[in-house]
């Protein structure tokens, strides 16, 4: 008797869970891979969007154009709700449905640190449409500055980053590039002497994660742009007109930019005993400690291994190499073989302040400046999906980098916008 296929259920898209699909398709196993978005999303990229030199098509990825030709791979658009682990079956916002192995791959959410206020007001960063928001909001706002009374115009011309990891550094990069080559061409009437990027950080240093060499060469290139650059600095309010911060001091500003944290996108329903800082405790196989058949991975996974016993850093390459061994470990379990304990290769870490200006840290070489930026570039282009958007990634970086210009500055508001 033919044996009945077993199926996973796969939440979330992004890099742990597209390289789980990419391996498991055309296996004997069925897929069901359940996303809120209907893409995936490359996010490293988003300040390009934000800062308007990347079109949001170059670096969003419709799955059902992925998985044309996986036959083994259903995709639903939907919001999963609860995990009921012991009837193995997910509620989701188009329905329920069953499970032999559930796969949780949700990623993360902006951390507010509970400041509502903050979080009503302030932009964020962690999805394609968030990125056009901001570029959205940054663009007319320009557009205000034009007819705005004198008493407004300090708060239009202040655009403030908080977080200086590299989400905030390449951000306030984009910005001031944007000031001095952009926007003087745009609007050839209008003084933009006055537009001040500030990046605000907690910590000691910008790039704080990063190398010693790393942090002092991207502060160095941030104040070369002229951006205000404040360590161990916090906002602590923002009513959309006033940032007030930790040291007192208040800025005026309608353009504030949070980037200062990410949190776990919990799903309801399993022992929140096994739930670590926001994050599914996992064993080295990615399975949820106290499951049979439910895994986490990638940036909502927590594993303790010697080298890293406080949980893995919440990257895309520990999220794709995650995503990779389990499905592997899935395929050896239906043969009987033995499973791969998840290790991993640190490849180092990057982050991009400027054309000519990156900072690179390689386990065995850490360099920054010219070569380190052409080397981000090629990186990335290389980890963009298809070849059709590595092209028009390069078209654009190239004409980026000849005109020191870009076509892309549109303002697309929906009506009830
Ligand atoms: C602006 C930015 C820049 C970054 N730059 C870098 C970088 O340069 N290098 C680097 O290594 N890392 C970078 N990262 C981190 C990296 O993107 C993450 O580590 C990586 O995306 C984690 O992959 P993941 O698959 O775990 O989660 P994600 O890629 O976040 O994917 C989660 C998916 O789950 C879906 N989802 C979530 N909850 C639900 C639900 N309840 N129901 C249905 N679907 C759901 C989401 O829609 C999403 O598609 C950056 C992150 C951001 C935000």
């Amino acid at each position: 008797m033919e044996q009945k296929k077993k199926k996973v259920v796969l939440v979330g898209g992004g890099f742990a869970g597209l390289h789980v699909a990419k391996e498991l398709s055309g296996s004997d196993i069925d897929v069901l891979l359940i996303d809120r978005q209907n893409h995936h999303q490359f996010q490293p990229l988003y300040y390009q969007v934000a800062s308007a030199r990347l079109e949001p098509s170059n670096i969003s990825f419709p799955f059902r154009k992925i998985f044309q030709k996986s036959g083994n791979i259903e995709i639903r658009m939907a919001e999963v709700i609860q995990i009921n682990p012991v009837e193995s079956k997910i509620e989701t916002s188009i329905g329920s449905f069953d499970y032999d192995y559930l796969i949780l791959a949700t990623g993360c959410k902006t951390n507010f640190f509970g400041n509502e206020q903050i979080q009503k007001f302030a932009l964020s960063m962690k999805t394609t449409e968030e990125a056009i928001e901001i570029r959205n909001k940054i663009l007319l706002n320009f557009e205000k500055l034009i007819s705005a009374k004198p008493e407004e115009k300090e708060s239009l011309l202040n655009i403030v980053l908080v977080g200086a990891g590299p989400t905030g550094v390449e951000l306030a990069g984009a910005f001031s590039e944007m000031k001095r080559n952009i926007l003087p061409r745009d609007y050839p009437h209008v003084d933009f002497s006055q537009l001040k990027i500030i990046l605000l950080e907690g910590s000691k240093h910008t790039l704080n994660s990063m190398s010693e060499e790393a942090k002092s060469a991207s502060r160095k290139y941030l104040e070369e742009l002229k951006v205000v650059v404040k360590t161990e600095t916090f906002v602590t309010g923002y009513d959309g007109k006033t940032a007030v911060l930790n040291t007192g001091e208040t800025i005026a500003t309608q353009n504030v930019i949070w980037a200062a944290g990410v949190t776990g996108n919990i799903i309801i329903g399993l022992n929140p005993e096994n739930i670590i800082r926001n994050r599914y405790k996992v064993d080295r196989y990615n399975k949820v400690v106290g499951t049979e058949n439910i895994y986490a991975i990638g940036d909502i996974a927590y594993m303790e291994t010697p080298k890293y016993p406080t949980g893995h850093p919440q990257l895309a390459n520990v999220a794709i190499n995650q995503g990779k061994n389990l499905a592997h470990n899935l395929l050896k379990k239906l043969k009987g073989k033995e499973e791969t304990q998840y290790e991993y290769k640190d490849l180092g870490s990057m982050a991009t302040v400027g054309k000519h200006k990156a900072v690179v840290d390689l386990s065995f070489l850490k360099f920054h400046g010219y070569i380190a930026w052409f080397f981000w570039m090629f990186l990335h282009l290389m980890l963009i999906l298809s070849v059709r958007n590595k092209l028009l990634i390069f078209f654009n970086w190239a004409w980026n980098y000849l005109a020191k210009d870009s076509s892309l500055r549109l303002i697309l508001k929906t009506k009830k916008e």
